[in-house]
């Protein structure tokens, strides 16, 4: 019998999640703007906001005392934040005008580049997709990128508020009027602890969800909007280390083939990438699609036996890992955006509403823009005093369909959805596309999310190498190396049936990068089996909620301490 992930849905109820306003006038805080999410989209919409309002001291006066607040559930911008990262730097360099390209944290522009195809221990070079063509493009650190940007908005008046995680929409009479934050020192129960305080209500004119992936209030809005309707989304899982090397790499290069498999009946999709950031350090990381079948595919693991190809090991010779990290990508496209970018009251900017470019593996770039597009639609409606009103931010939904941001996803709108029926059909698909610029295949290719591929138990875990503490790294001194700092008593924030299949409670032992899943590994091979939650491991990369569980954000500061990812 096939064994679906949605066929065991988490005990999850987004409407628990959309609450009314309760709180009285003096004990909620009033902001003009409230962006959820210090990425690049919601940071970039801040300081493009905070470029229009400085011109603008009248509007500015009528947001009140705090016009712009962003609120991240990291303990600063960027320690969530993880990305390969190659960006196009159009957009950044759009927002901050006046700036150089020196002024911008970046690690120079890419000057050569190789796409190969693996086998174990050899190499193919293959002439590289014009998707993948990164010439002039910039290498960076996006965790690094979001401190920076965030100490810019801050420049410009934006607030910002760390270590607050938003858990719920406030809804009233049809408009997202803010959010609630989470409480802070309750214990594994739920319990009060002495350090105990209570979240609060952020009320705002327009709210920005800037999340990222997978987006918790955004899964919530678009369900209680029902934007979901004839929507297919799916999300990769990229698991990435950052190394000090002995010599430098000098070029970018991204792999296809070993050690994914290319046998359709196991829908193996992904690759590797490998950046260097200047001239000692390196970004390496795997991506692999989440629609996947074999419940022993582990991201994590898959990256460290990558790691023993003689390239890889001739690159890393001498070297050091420095960080470690794991975060999903939406890779949906055009056929994951929600049906419209809007609501009452709010907007979706960046990966929130899917903006990524599968095939070029990017998004930074379309976070930035849709940032910018969002703030001045926000500006716009602001200013005619319609930005509450019903369709008062349909401008932002417009403004993207007539984007770079648009005519970019449309390209390759069918090129992800056709590798989930091989690798073969994938290719030809992707041939087609490249050569018309997109006309061509006319019709949508259709697609399944993730959670609706059924999984069966391999063994593909037989291939992974044993950790050595050096050059290859099990999943706990990973975890320790993203610098994880969630309580050990804090109450359990991932939602899932506990009694499932045992291949369904497989899959989600080696999915889950920072091993927070254990099942008895002598226990029965068939029927179910009980799965053991350690939710503090989580560095909240959100690949449970693709297939078939659900990630809730945990109090706020905890998780992951990026700094170089
Ligand atoms: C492995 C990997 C490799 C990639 N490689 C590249 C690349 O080379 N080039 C490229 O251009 N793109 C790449 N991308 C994609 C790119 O990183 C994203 O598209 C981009 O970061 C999206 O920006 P964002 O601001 O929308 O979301 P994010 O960068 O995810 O930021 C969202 C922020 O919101 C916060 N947040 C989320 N929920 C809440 C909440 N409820 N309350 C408070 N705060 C919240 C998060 O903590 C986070 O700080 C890669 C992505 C991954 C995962
Ligand atoms: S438990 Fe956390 S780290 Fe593990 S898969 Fe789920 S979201 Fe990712």
């Amino acid at each position: 019998m096939d064994i679906l992930p949605a066929d065991y849905p988490p005990p999850f109820q987004p409407s628990d999640y959309v609450v009314p306003p309760a709180a009285g006038e003096d004990e909620r805080l009033e902001v003009g703007v409230l962006i959820v999410g210090a990425g690049p989209a919601g940071l970039a919409t801040a300081v493009r906001l905070g470029q229009l309002l400085g011109e603008d001291p009248e509007l500015l006066e009528q947001l009140g005392e705090v016009p712009i607040a962003v609120a991240e559930k990291g303990k600063t911008s960027g320690s969530h934040l993880l990305s390969g990262a190659v960006m196009k730097p159009g957009p950044i360099q759009e927002l901050f005008p006046d700036l150089t390209p020196d002024d911008i944290p970046h690690y120079g522009k890419v000057t050569g580049e190789s796409v190969y195809f693996m086998r174990p221990k050899s190499k193919i070079r293959i002439p590289t997709p014009p998707q993948m063509k990164n010439h002039g493009n910039w290498v960076i650190s996006i965790s690094q990128m979001a401190r920076w940007m965030a100490e810019q908005a801050e420049e410009l008046g934006t607030f910002m508020l760390p270590e607050t995680d938003c858990q719920k929409l406030i809804v009233d009479q049809g408009r997202v009027l803010g959010v609630v934050t989470g409480d802070k020192g309750r214990g594994k129960e739920g319990e009060e602890l002495s350090q105990f305080e209570p979240g609060a209500e952020l009320h705002a004119q327009v709210t920005v969800l800037a999340e990222g992936t997978p987006g918790h209030l955004t899964g919530v809005l678009r369900r209680h909007y029902d934007l979901d309707r004839g929507v297919t989304q799916s999300w990769e899982l990229g698991v990435k280390e950052v190394w000090q090397v002995a010599k430098p790499l000098g070029k970018v290069i991204h792999t296809l083939g070993w050690p994914l498999r290319l046998r359709t009946k196991y829908r193996e999709y992904g690759g590797s990438w490998i950046y260097p950031m200047g001239d000692d350090m390196v970004s390496l990381g795997y991506v692999i699609g989440l629609d996947y079948a074999d419940a022993t595919l582990s991201a994590h693991d898959v990256l460290q036996e990558f790691k023993t190809h003689p390239m890889v090991r001739e690159i890393l010779a001498g070297g050091k890992r420095l960080a470690w990290g794991a975060k999903t990508i939406p890779g949906g496209g055009l056929y994951g955006l929600p049906s419209r970018l809007h609501v009452p009251g709010a907007v979706m900017v960046g990966d929130s509403a899917g903006f990524v470019d599968m095939m070029a593996l990017k998004g930074v770039h379309l976070a930035i823009k849709s940032g910018m597009i969002a703030a001045e639609s926000i500006y716009a409606a602001l200013k005619e005093g319609k930005a509450t009103a019903a369709a008062g931010l349909w401008g932002y939904t417009k403004g993207i369909q007539d984007s770079s941001v648009w005519k970019e996803l449309w390209k390759v709108r069918n090129i992800r959805p056709a590798f989930q029926k091989g690798f073969i059909y994938g290719g030809m698909i992707h041939g087609m596309a490249t050569a018309s610029f997109g006309h061509a295949p006319r019709k949508p290719v259709k697609s399944k999310t993730d959670a609706k591929e059924p999984v069966f138990v391999g063994s593909r875990q037989g291939a992974y190498p044993a950790a050595d503490g050096e050059y290859i790294f099990d999943k706990l001194s990973s975890v320790f190396a993203s610098g994880n700092a969630t309580r050990d008593d804090q109450p359990n924030h991932i939602r899932l049936q506990r009694e499932v299949p045992v291949s369904l409670a497989t899959t989600w032992v080696y999915m889950c990068p920072a091993k927070v899943y254990e099942i008895d590994e002598d226990g029965p091979q068939n029927g179910t089996v009980n799965v053991k939650i350690n939710p503090s491991n989580c560095v909240q990369c959100g690949a449970i909620t693709a297939k078939g569980g659900r990630l809730t954000p945990p109090e706020g500061g905890s998780g992951p301490e990026y700094t170089i990812t």
